[in-house]
């Protein structure tokens, strides 16, 4: 769909995909004037397919566009536009877990040609779709972390909460510095004291605590509130685990572990669902078991793939059946 100051929203339609003709003066180009949205439709054993909480994709999309000075799309015509792509989608091909599911990109971007610095009087919104392949195709591997103390993601009244590309361009360097480490993620921390445990690069964090209280960072306003790991916390509460968000510092996560008083630790995003953390890794250290994968882990990771893929009762009310 199209939206210009005069017409709003309109020009909705599903089209075969095919590449976009972009004037090179087009905002987004110069200004990184664009968000975008990640989810997933599930397809159940029965045939019927599902999304999981896209009225909380809607959302953010929302919070997003109100950060990046970009037109607020309805919640309603955000649904109805990842049903219809959806719907239109035949590629329903097993992972090599046998699930079969479809990654789904809502994107929106500045698509007015124009080099001036101000908000695009021209936005276009698009909506694509792959079929997703297991995020674990070798089982559930625990993942090793880096801890960067050169580069943080976001500061206070910058974009962290936003789902917007500049954030991962940003992430890209530390990104490349945990793999030049022997890492699989980074770990960013707060950028006004450098002590807070912020988020991974592409997913949330979730601490397990030897009482049984589960911890994860507060939304701070500078990381992304997911949608994971929202669930996570109501989860937890019917799992009967007390559950805290709350500032946790990078002192707390390597003296928890090393003194065992953190049991397990892992991270939470829509592609991987629920992965464990191995090794925590700094510049003169490493603290954690590369081979851990806890039961705490493992039990909600369960509860929410058996949710989505129509093997457990949704008793959350977070499925929207689309077919
Ligand atoms: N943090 C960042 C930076 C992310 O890109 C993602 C993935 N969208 C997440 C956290 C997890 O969010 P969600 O559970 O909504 O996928």
């Amino acid at each position: 769909a199209e939206w210009t100051p005069q017409a709003g929203w309109h020009d909705a339609r599903v089209t075969p995909y095919a590449p976009l003709t972009l004037d090179p003066a087009t905002a987004v180009l110069h200004y990184a004037q664009e968000i975008f949205e990640g989810m997933k439709a599930y397809r159940h054993a029965d045939g019927s397919v599902w999304t999981f909480r896209p009225e909380a994709n809607a959302a953010r999309m929302v919070r997003s566009s109100q950060r990046l000075a970009l037109p607020v799309l309805p919640v309603g015509d955000f649904v109805a536009s990842v049903d219809a792509l959806v719907r239109a989608d035949e590629r329903w091909v097993p992972d090599a877990a046998g699930e079969k599911s479809l990654y789904v990109r809502p994107f929106m971007f500045a698509s007015e040609a124009f080099l001036g610095v101000r908000p695009s009087q021209h936005v276009s919104y698009l909506v694509i779709a792959s079929p997703a392949g297991a995020y674990f195709a070798k089982g559930l591997k625990p993942v090793s972390i880096w801890l960067t103390e050169e580069y943080t993601r976001a500061g206070r009244g910058g974009m962290g909460a936003a789902k917007t590309g500049g954030n991962y361009a940003s992430s890209l360097v530390a990104q490349q510095e945990a793999t030049e480490h022997g890492c699989d993620q980074v770990v960013f921390l707060d950028a006004s004291e450098g002590r807070y445990v912020e988020e991974l690069g592409g997913m949330n964090l979730y601490f397990v605590h030897d009482d049984g209280t589960v911890v994860t960072p507060e939304l701070s306003g500078t990381i992304l509130e997911g949608i994971t790991r929202d669930s996570i916390v109501e989860l937890c509460g019917k799992l009967g685990h007390r559950v805290e968000e709350r500032k946790v510092s990078v002192e707390e996560w390597r003296e928890g572990v090393a003194s065992g008083r953190i049991t397990e630790v892992f991270a939470c995003g829509t592609a991987a669902v629920v992965t464990p953390v191995g090794v925590l890794k700094w510049r003169d250290g490493e603290v954690g078991d590369p081979e851990l994968t806890g039961p705490v882990t493992q039990q909600v990771r369960q509860n929410l793939v058996d949710i989505q893929y129509g093997r457990a009762e949704d008793t959350f009310g977070w499925m929207h059946r689309v077919v």
